[in-house]
């Protein structure tokens, strides 16, 4: 018997709603201090093309760090594995925008997904591609076949005002010859990326590639090779989201990428994608109810990689 997407994330919708107001907005970012926190989306995606969804499933939101792996598919692609030269594959145990690590391993960040670690993914990116934000915004609007996807230009604004952390992270990296491009050109498109603004059912859609091998399963359009696409998973699974990917990787058992716009992505290989949002975090810069909601869907669906 086939399973009913659509009843599963209905009765998740309604479970999670005591949990909206647990939950904080990340402030640091001024933009994103203003979103409503009661607002709830969930968005399935099979490989076989069909969409379930339920909640502000459609919204725009702004999907942070949940870019950073569209630029991390880019790079390995075109880099190989001269990438891992210049960051590391381990989980790093730290909060997502930590410094002293860095100084301890001089400059190598430890993964793809951490702030350090994402900005000299941007810098390969920008070192790869000329007019690297729009070709970001290209391959993002191809991936989930959605033309008016774009940078919230008033998110990216408001993080160059506030982000002396990466701002800092940036500066030091540099120090330790591990960016290449300018700085201030690096925190531009690192902020641009972080402010791309897509819905649910755009990022399930855009992430089915990593359910089937690297293939666009609708269009049939290799995004990536199999071995790349594999090893995506691999890293999402184990730094996906910062210091609670065990936590993640016991409570849902899925290869996925959160935000602090609040959405989270979640990979059942040769399955399906799953997105959520709810823009209230826990502690760990995490959503507070998507990881729930993420958690009851493998539950009801009694499933996981495992
Ligand atoms: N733009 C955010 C930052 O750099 C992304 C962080 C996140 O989503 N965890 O701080």
């Amino acid at each position: 018997m086939s399973t009913d997407y659509q009843a599963i994330i209905n009765r998740i919708k309604d479970e999670v709603k005591p949990l909206l107001t647990q939950g904080k907005v990340a402030t640091y970012i001024p933009a994103l201090a203003r979103i409503n926190p009661y607002r709830f989306g969930m968005a399935v995606y099979t490989i076989n093309g069909e969409l379930f969804t339920c909640g502000d499933a459609q919204e725009y939101f702004s999907i942070q760090s949940i870019s950073k792996v569209f630029t991390l598919a880019r790079v390995m692609d075109r880099l190989g594995d001269a990438l891992w030269d210049r960051v590391g594959r381990e989980a790093s145990g730290n909060p997502f925008n930590s410094l002293v690590q860095l100084e301890y391993e001089n400059g190598k960040p430890r993964n793809p997904f951490i702030n350090a670690g994402a900005l000299v993914i941007t810098d390969c990116f920008i070192q790869e591609e000329q007019n690297a934000m729009s070709k970001l915004r290209d391959f993002v609007r191809a991936c989930a076949a959605n033309p008016n996807i774009d940078f919230d230009e008033e998110v990216a604004a408001s993080e160059k005002l506030t982000g002396h952390r990466n701002a800092a992270l940036a500066n030091f990296l540099k120090s330790y010859g591990n960016l290449i491009n300018e700085v201030e050109e690096v925190l531009d498109v690192y902020f641009h990326q972080c402010s791309l603004s897509m819905s649910c059912a755009d990022l399930s859609r855009a992430f089915l590639f990593l359910a089937n091998a690297g293939t666009d399963p609708l269009t049939c359009a290799a995004v990536c090779g199999p071995r790349q696409a594999k090893r995506i998973n691999a890293l999402m699974q184990t730094c996906g989201l910062y210091d609670e990917g065990g936590e993640f990787a016991y409570r849902v058992g899925l290869p996925g990428k959160s935000g602090v716009g609040g959405g989270i992505v979640a990979v059942m290989p040769g399955e399906l994608t799953v997105a959520v949002w709810s823009p209230a975090l826990n502690q760990a810069g995490n959503s507070l109810a998507g990881m729930k909601a993420l958690e009851l869907f493998t539950t009801y669906t009694a499933r996981s990689i495992f």
